[in-house]
């Protein structure tokens, strides 16, 4: 496996293999690899050529009173996770590489960002796009592929590809979850024990919604406030949005229909929690 930190480096190899007409694959992260990035490196692992991952905890997309100086860094153990999975390059750019003095630009994905994560979390968005229209540019990558756990950024990331013609198209994985539910997250070890064992509730309130929309009901708000109540059940947990949404806008709908998404976030003390669920799917 081959560790590039610089710009040039990065882009010299994936330059080379284009020219040969290599199908290159790319999953980004922010490191702290857990099974949920493993699952989406052995998914690209087998339909690409070529696989780079790529780890860099960026900064715009934390907001100031977030927590990207504490965020986990383990590099020698990512190392070695994507050593054993047969990733062929680890991008590890230092911030000046990748923010280098001048920098100034910056992409908005308009409509997408607006709600959810992005009301909640501003900037958050611009910042992930940002960096993953830098890391396309650089690893010019035929696939990316990307979580559901993060459904919001998956369907926003698909849109910033096509507009921008970045030439990669999105393959989003299955959420990675606990036994119990959790989903994993680099973040659940923020978590106390008392925290950690309430933490399934949020998935526990998806499942009830999944269920009540298979059993026939349609009002979102009704689909809604099953979903707090289960939530209540809990009282740790503090909810920060529950919705019904279509899975291609992420529009809140009034009649829930069989296509639709259900996102929720959650606070447990300070560590926000986020996870959704299709209505049609098993995650
Ligand atoms: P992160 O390192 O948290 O920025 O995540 C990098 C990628 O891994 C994103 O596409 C996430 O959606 C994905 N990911 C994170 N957690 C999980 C999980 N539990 N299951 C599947 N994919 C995940």
């Amino acid at each position: 496996m081959r560790i590039f930190r610089t710009v040039r480096a990065m882009t010299a190899w994936s330059a080379s293999l284009h020219r040969e007409g290599v199908v290159i694959g790319l999953v980004p992260t922010m490191g702290a690899l857990h099974a949920g990035h493993r699952a989406l490196i052995r998914t690209a692992r087998l339909s690409c050529d070529a696989l780079v991952v790529s780890l860099f905890v960026n900064p715009p997309q934390f907001g100031l009173r977030e927590d990207f100086s504490r965020y986990p860094r383990r590099f020698r153990s990512d190392a070695g996770l994507c050593r054993a999975e047969g990733v062929d390059v680890l991008f590890v750019p230092t911030g000046d590489e990748m923010y280098p003095p001048g920098f100034a630009t910056s992409v908005a994905v308009q409509s997408l960002s607006r709600r959810w994560e992005g009301a909640r979390r501003p900037g958050h968005f611009e910042g992930v796009a940002t960096i993953v229209a830098k890391l396309c540019s650089l690893v010019r990558p035929e696939i990316a592929f990307l979580g559901q756990k993060d459904f919001q950024q998956a369907v926003l990331v698909r849109r910033l590809l096509e507009d921008l013609n970045l030439g990669a198209r999105v393959v989003v994985c299955p959420t990675v979850r606990d036994d119990d539910g959790l989903a994993l997250s680099s973040r659940n070890q923020y978590l106390t024990p008392a925290q950690r064992r309430a933490a399934p509730v949020l998935y526990a309130g998806l499942k009830a919604a999944q269920a009540a929309v298979r059993a026939g009901v349609r009002s979102a708000s009704r689909i809604t406030r099953i979903m707090r109540d289960r939530i209540a059940t809990e009282p740790l947990a503090r909810v920060e949005y529950l919705s019904v949404c279509d899975p291609h806008t992420l529009e809140p709908l009034s009649r829930v229909t069989r296509g639709a998404v259900l996102l929720g976030a959650i606070r447990l003390g300070r560590v926000r929690l986020i996870d959704n669920l299709l209505i049609r799917g098993d995650q």
